[in-house]
């Protein structure tokens, strides 16, 4: 499925759900949303009967497939200072600050190995208009309270990683760099210990207030917890709220200590760069490049899974991205290919939300960067579930600007599959453009793409 579990191996099953029973609160989908929220809830008040319903194994999605960057990155910020005001999203973006540390803290905590490095992130800028890009984004993520983020030229930039062409580059000491199997297995056995109760192999088919209904019974709680993400869709009448996008990664063979000489990336930064079709990219804990980025970014009808398989065409160029990044590794081995699905709300932004007269609750849409704002999601739902239940009042996490917002639902099809790939190929078009004229202005056809789709 992903190199991750390639590596090593999928966990041992754990027993489905076997008939009807109850709980206090039942979490649906065992990935980083669902585990965090049940470790969190479970630590404060261990009296609560949680169980977790995982449709595969806990890990399965996005949560064990990605590219294993923790940084401090959420989905719609801007929009949220939007219509928030700054002040809301400054502190939405200092929470996402510490989320960093609060995860790489409870992972410590649980005794979990997770390859964890804080190398901090490293963007950098290869054509002049990703460079006009990367200044605005620096500044940006300034006047966000950012103070310790940096700017760098071409030399500096050089000293950290040799990227080919690399002329700009900010870094921020708020991301790590882990192995995202290692977290999400070591969450779930966090969590087990704890005497949260999982079923695997057990999916949901329809979820309404106080049930989540699967072929080998129900669960009745007061508290349902919709933590499915890109698989959103295939759970009744949530087909058009988040769109599953795919993402796709490569993963070279361990590097000779010699290649790594050359390379620099001493400091383990995860790495991306200012396309408009991102790169990112991870230095792993045994000496190898793991690089995703371009695919086939989104399937008609909301389609979702086949494993992590990924298309030769989407292996290709990935490798060629690989080779133009770092021309060294043209020839380089690649290990292993995989994809996985993220959710895309319609406009761009995450949310958490408790609906207290249904007892309903969600989190999700995190779009690319979902490692560390899933554990904010979860101790969100912890603090609106105690709210809800007259344990506590409101705290700062039920105060931020994305809990509780509501999103228009995506267009049917054929207009859905139209519009994204229409959007990708703006932003691939627009790539092409500004590598091959120089021009330091983004191309119109992609800032439209980027107002289209409230990516902007
Ligand atoms: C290739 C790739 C690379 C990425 N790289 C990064 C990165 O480097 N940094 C970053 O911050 N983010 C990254 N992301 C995004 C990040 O991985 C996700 O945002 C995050 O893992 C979402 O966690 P989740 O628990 O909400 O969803 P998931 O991990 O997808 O978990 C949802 C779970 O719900 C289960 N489920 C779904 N439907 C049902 C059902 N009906 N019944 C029961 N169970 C169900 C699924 O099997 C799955 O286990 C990447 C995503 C992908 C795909």
């Amino acid at each position: 499925m992903s190199f991750w579990y390639a590596q090593e191996g999928t966990p041992a099953p754990r027993e489905p759900l076997t008939g009807d029973t109850t709980a206090d609160v039942c979490v649906v989908g065992g990935g980083f949303t669902g585990l965090w929220t049940a470790y969190y809830l479970k630590k404060a008040s261990p009296f609560l009967r949680i169980t977790v319903l995982e449709q595969k194994f806990c890990g399965y999605g996005a949560s064990g497939r990605n590219g294993g960057w923790l940084y401090n990155g959420v989905a719609g910020r801007d929009r949220y200072a939007r219509l928030h005001g700054r002040e809301a999203a400054v502190r939405l973006q200092r929470a996402m600050n510490d989320t960093v540390s609060e995860v790489i803290r409870a992972a410590d905590e649980e005794g979990i190995v997770a390859d964890i490095h804080r190398g901090g992130v490293l963007k950098v800028a290869r054509t002049p208009a990703q460079s006009a890009r990367l200044k605005a984004f620096h500044a940006a993520e300034l006047a966000y309270g950012e103070h310790d983020r940096e700017l760098y030229g071409a030399r500096e930039t050089a000293r950290r990683v040799r990227v080919a062409g690399a002329v700009a580059s900010t870094w921020t000491p708020h991301g790590a760099r882990l192995h995202p199997a290692k977290l999400v297995r070591g969450l779930a056995q966090a969590v087990e210990a704890l005497g949260v109760t999982i079923h695997e192999s057990t999916p949901v088919t329809e979820i309404r207030p106080k049930h989540a209904v699967t072929p080998y019974g129900t669960v009745r709680a007061p508290y349902v917890l919709r933590c499915t993400e890109g698989f959103t869709g295939s759970l009744k009448g949530q087909r058009r709220t988040w769109l599953p996008m795919n993402s796709s990664m490569i993963v070279t063979e361990p590097l000779p200590e010699r290649t790594w000489e050359r390379l620099g990336w001493e400091g383990r930064e995860t790495l991306g760069d200012m396309a408009h079709a991102h790169m990112y990219a991870q230095r792993t804990a045994d000496g190898r490049i793991a690089l995703g980025g371009r695919g086939v970014p989104y399937r008609f009808g909301s389609r979702t899974d086949n494993n992590g398989r990924t298309q030769p065409a989407t292996v290709l160029a990935l490798r060629e991205l690989l080779a133009d990044l770092f021309p060294e590794l043209a020839g380089a081995r690649i290990a292993h290919a995989w994809s996985g699905v993220l959710g895309v709300p319609r406009d761009w932004c995450a949310t958490v939300a408790l609906d207290r007269s249904t007892g309903l609750g969600w989190a999700g849409g995190y779009v690319g960067s979902g490692v560390a704002t899933t554990n904010l999601a979860g101790r969100t739902l912890r603090d609106l579930i105690q709210q809800d239940s007259g344990q506590s009042g409101p705290t700062e996490l039920t105060a931020l600007p994305w809990v509780n917002h509501r999103v228009r639902r995506w267009e049917p099809e054929p207009l859905r599959w139209l519009g994204v790939h229409g959007l990708y190929a703006a932003y691939r078009d627009a790539d092409r453009r500004e590598a091959t004229t120089h021009t330091a202005v983004t191309p119109g056809l992609a800032r439209v793409a980027d107002r289209i789709s409230g990516r902007g």
